[in-house]
């Protein structure tokens, strides 16, 4: 066994030249570095030393024997070829690579190319520090505190490049919580330390550019052929170290049609708790992922069998029993998905609007108990029930302003004359708020008349503001009828 994984290992190295051989000998020291060390001088060489022999993504034989699970797949036995991969992710590992820098595509690329799906984003791992990689491109910046990373900006393409990741010492960077949760990681090593900072086998293989071959430390390329999630590791230390991955669990499971292995359900079931220390600007970046990705509806299904919607939305919980709750939720996903299939625009406000819609109008009705015109309760309920939301899941503001439009128009659809009815029709959040109405009909509320009204309204030549129609006028009475003479004001100075 170990005879092959030296074959294999040090064919991968030794293909390269000699400079990447002199390289691997380099002090553990020397790779470990801690986040914000530059080393410019250090990337200076390793330039001039590099510029003739692609550096290969070495593997020391100690570090086999860590992995006993070590593969090193070449390039004809795994179907990923470079016409796949983005230039502008090529272009990083190539500079990466001649710069003397080890350079792997790595994560959900390699993934969906083994897959044969196309790959949503590239990301890139390395041993340049960030500070080296900004070095390297000009158009770089240097993101996050927690998680220090560099993006590479060609166009609208970002490629993110990471540096190895090493396990946690007790230095100023890296910190965990009482809990187990890392608050920051910055501690960098090399790539078979790497591996274990990654959540799950099939997330956690490495194409490495300098010889296209596939490394797999921990099993990845049999989760894959297996179609099952499994996390690297004890799974519960794993979950505490970063609870986000049970939300990750459930959207690669969905995405990807993957089950979730056995071994890392349970916990999941139980301690989903663990997502309310999650700081709520990244819960609301997950949620982006779990329900914009083309995969909205079966998302929401991993999250309600796993119990994990009330960490996220946690007002929606009490009325999922309701059929047309369910159905409304349903299909607003649905057409997500299918916008997101056809590359039509979607918006955020939309299907976050329709997760809170129930216990809006649930708040609602109790102010119209006490008094209030269902518009103003609507907008009295939407400031106490964001106000709550944003606390679990960050929305944006201008996010929540266009839910607050939706919901106000729901109640301004009974309009059907006159100056309020064009309001509505010219209203800019018109078409999201008609989408709405018409979900809320097909799930089974009361608003069929209106959703047909307002359907007939848009097809017909646009009516007279003056309109005098009683409100279940139909559309076509009310736009054959004169409308009243106006004055005309001057224009405004
Ligand atoms: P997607 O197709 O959604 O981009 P992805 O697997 O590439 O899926 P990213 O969020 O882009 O997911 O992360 C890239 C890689 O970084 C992952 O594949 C995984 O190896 C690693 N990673 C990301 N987030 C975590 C995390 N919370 N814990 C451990 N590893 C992570
Ligand atoms: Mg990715």
């Amino acid at each position: 066994m170990l005879g092959w994984l030296k074959n294999r290992v040090l064919g991968v190295t030794s293909k390269n030249g000699g400079g990447s051989t002199a390289r691997n000998q380099t002090s553990r020291g020397e790779r470990k570095k801690q986040g914000g060390s530059s080393s410019k001088r250090n990337s200076r060489n390793r330039t001039s030393n590099t510029q003739r022999a692609p550096h290969p993504v070495a593997i020391s034989l100690n570090e086999t024997q860590h992995h006993k699970q070590l593969r090193v797949i070449p390039r004809a036995e795994h179907g990923i070829s470079r016409t796949q991969i983005d230039d502008a992710a090529l272009k990083v590992l190539y500079r990466l690579n001649k710069a003397g820098f080890k350079a792997c595509l790595v994560g959900g690329a390699v993934r969906d190319l083994l897959l044969k799906r196309v790959p949503k984003d590239f990301d890139v791992a390395t041993d340049a520090t960030p500070e080296e990689v900004a070095d390297l491109f000009r158009n770089c910046r240097l993101i996050g505190r927690r998680f220090r990373l560099a993006h590479v900006q060609f166009g609208r393409m970002i490629i993110e490049v990471a540096t190895f990741r090493a396990a946690h010492d007790n230095s100023a960077a890296a910190r965990q919580n009482a809990e187990g949760r890392i608050l920051r990681d910055n501690v960098y090593g090399d790539i078979s330390e790497d591996v274990w900072r990654r959540d799950f086998g099939a997330n956690a293989l490495y194409y490495d550019i300098s010889n296209f071959s596939v490394i797999d430390f921990v099993g990845g390329m049999e989760d894959i052929q297996q179609r099952r999630l499994r996390l690297i590791g004890d799974p519960e230390m794993r979950y505490r170290e970063d609870p986000v991955r049970m939300l990750r669990a459930v959207r690669f499971s969905a995405k990807l049609g993957f089950s979730i292995d056995e071994s890392c359900r349970d916990f999941i079931y139980d301690q989903g708790s663990l997502l309310l220390d999650i700081p709520a600007a990244r819960l609301y970046e997950e949620a982006l992922k779990l329900f914009h990705s083309g995969h909205a509806e079966t998302s929401l299904q991993g999250l309600r069998e796993y119990r994990l919607l009330q960490y996220l939305f946690p007002s929606v919980v009490d009325h999922l029993a309701d059929p047309v709750t369910s159905k409304f939720l349903e299909l607003a996903m649905q057409s997500t998905d299918n916008r997101v299939q056809n590359d039509q625009p979607i918006t955020p406000a939309f299907l976050f609007a329709a997760l809170l819609w129930p216990e809006l109008q649930q708040i609602a009705q109790k102010r119209v108990d006490e008094g209030l015109p269902y518009s103003i309760a609507i907008q009295k309920a939407a400031t106490s029930l964001l106000t709550e939301q944003v606390r679990c899941v960050s929305i944006p503001k201008r996010f929540t302003t266009v839910m607050r439009d939706i919901w106000a128009l729901q109640t301004r659809f009974a309009y059907r004359k006159g100056k309020r009815m064009q309001a509505v029709l010219e209203h800019a959040k018109f078409r999201a708020g008609y989408d709405f109405l018409c979900l809320r009909a097909k799930a089974g509320e009361p608003v069929q008349d209106d959703c047909d009204w307002w359907t007939q309204i848009q097809v017909g030549p646009k009516p007279s503001p003056a309109g005098s129609g009683d409100t279940d006028t139909h559309a076509a009475t009310t736009r054959n009828r004169p409308g009243r003479r106006r004055r005309r004001r001057p224009p405004r100075a």
